[in-house]
């Protein structure tokens, strides 16, 4: 193989190592971003994907909250554990696993790591949308309302975790939290807020086709309507896409398949503990902008946020596990209805064109996702991002570039492996 160096144009980043064929399945946020990577340092990168375009399961119309604190609310142990619906037979070990990797210990040995790989994306992310540049309805601060008094203390732990990480968040009454964000009903009742001036929020979607258009100018090659069945347990870089007749054969592979991973690796006579955590969202045109958010803003108290972008005010929500019924259910709408009502009651426009959409949050028991290899020759792993998969996505990404071209990745990976889940 001979040895490339290339100057990539978009950031100017200058990498040297051995090109590769490698095919990525699965074209959500994470997928998209590791082919972005893996095509930056000079690999010939395919990516295959079931769906017409990128970004159409989890990664479509997420609450899109991005920063290091979003990541550390959702490490929280309440948040890691479904709050509907009976597990399905598969999973029924999973809550087993969870109480495991819910000792103290553990948790905040996980949280570290969390930390640590959520401000590596976010910097990542900051480079990628200045470097591209990418348009994703971009925006910066959001605020934690709490109602009650039992809001704050519960609060507690996870702002003094925040403070300890170093992240820059202000404890302000309610008349403050409502000259942030003006447009708060006057006549739902506040106690106060967590104010996160540099936490920033966008479109997932958006900023997912953006990279992949990216990737493609750097060569990467998208084959969409390309469902993978199966990989091959002898040569686990040979891949059997639905409808073709013969299996193709890359140097690696990297599954991003998101909540369809576990699907995937049976095939490889692999079990992984992934559980889809359900959860929706509603997206509606803003009605009257001085009333809608300026921001993001989470209801502490139901872990509802609502969020402006551009013209739109997206409200998302809500975790379910296990099986699912065919079509949202409307008490599960409600939610988000009732929360938009109580914040923002003349926000948006909700007697048509509201776009309600579910997604799965691909999730593990410990939290973490699975980074690295996967044990089997040219099998590379890069899932499981849960709850914050976009704010996770670009960091994930350079790592998993840089494990597969052999260097030393730019923050410690102890704790992502596949060997974890094993023991
Ligand atoms: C309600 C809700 C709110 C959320 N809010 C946030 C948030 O604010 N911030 C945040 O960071 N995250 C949030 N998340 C989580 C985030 O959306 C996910 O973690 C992230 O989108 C996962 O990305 P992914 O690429 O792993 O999965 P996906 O986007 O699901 O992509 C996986 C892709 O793999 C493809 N695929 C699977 N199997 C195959 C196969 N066999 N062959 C070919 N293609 C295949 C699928 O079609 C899919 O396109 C939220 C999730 C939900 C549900």
């Amino acid at each position: 193989m001979q040895r490339v160096h290339r100057v990539v144009r978009h950031g100017a980043r200058r990498h040297d190592c051995y090109p590769m064929r490698i095919a990525i399945v699965g074209a959500g946020i994470v997928g998209v971003t590791t082919a972005y990577e893996l095509a930056a340092d000079g690999h010939e990168v395919t990516v295959f994907e079931r769906h017409a375009t990128p970004a159409e399961e989890a990664s479509f119309a997420n609450a899109g909250l991005l920063g290091a604190s979003q990541v550390l609310r959702w490490a929280a142990p309440e948040m890691l554990g479904p709050q509907k619906n009976p597990l399905s037979l598969r999973e029924l070990r999973w809550p087993w696993q969870r109480r495991r990797a819910g000792d103290p210990q553990t948790l905040l040995a996980n949280r570290a790591r969390l930390q640590r790989l959520a401000l590596y994306s976010a910097e990542r992310l900051r480079t990628l949308s200045h470097d591209l540049p990418l348009s994703y309805e971009f925006g910066l601060g959001c605020l934690w309302l709490l109602r009650t008094r039992r809001d704050a203390e519960r609060a507690r732990p996870l702002i003094d975790a925040l403070r300890e990480a170093g992240l820059l968040l202000r404890e302000v009454d309610a008349a403050e939290a409502r000259a942030i964000e003006p447009a708060l009903a006057s006549d739902t009742p506040l106690l106060g807020a967590i104010h996160l001036p540099h936490d920033a929020f966008g479109n997932c979607r958006q900023f997912t086709m953006g990279l992949a258009a990216g990737a493609e100018q750097l060569g990467a090659r998208f084959r969409f309507r390309a469902e993978v069945t199966a990989i091959d347990r002898a040569a686990p870089a040979t891949l059997q896409v639905a409808g073709e007749a013969a299996p193709q054969r890359f140097d690696a592979l990297v599954l991003c398949t998101g909540a369809a991973s576990a699907t995937l690796m049976r095939t490889l006579k692999v079990a992984l503990p992934l559980t889809p955590l359900h959860g929706y969202s509603i997206s509606a045109h803003v009605h009257e902008p001085l009333r809608a958010p300026r921001g993001a803003v989470v209801d502490l108290h139901q872990h509802v946020s609502i969020t402006r972008l551009g013209r739109r005010v997206r409200v998302a929500g809500v975790t379910e596990a296990g099986n699912v019924p065919e079509s949202p259910q409307d008490a599960d709408l409600q939610a988000l209805y009732k929360a938009l009502r109580a914040w923002f009651p003349m926000a948006a426009q909700l007697s048509d064109g509201v776009q309600v959409w579910r997604g799965a949050r691909p999730t593990l028991p410990d939290g973490l996702p699975v980074l690295g290899a996967s044990g089997l020759p040219g099998l590379w792993l890069n899932l499981g991002h849960g709850a914050a998969g976009w704010a996770l996505a670009c960091g994930s990404a350079r790592v998993l570039a840089d494990l597969i071209a052999g260097r030393a990745p730019a923050i410690d990976l102890q704790g992502f492996g596949i060997e974890r889940l094993r023991r």
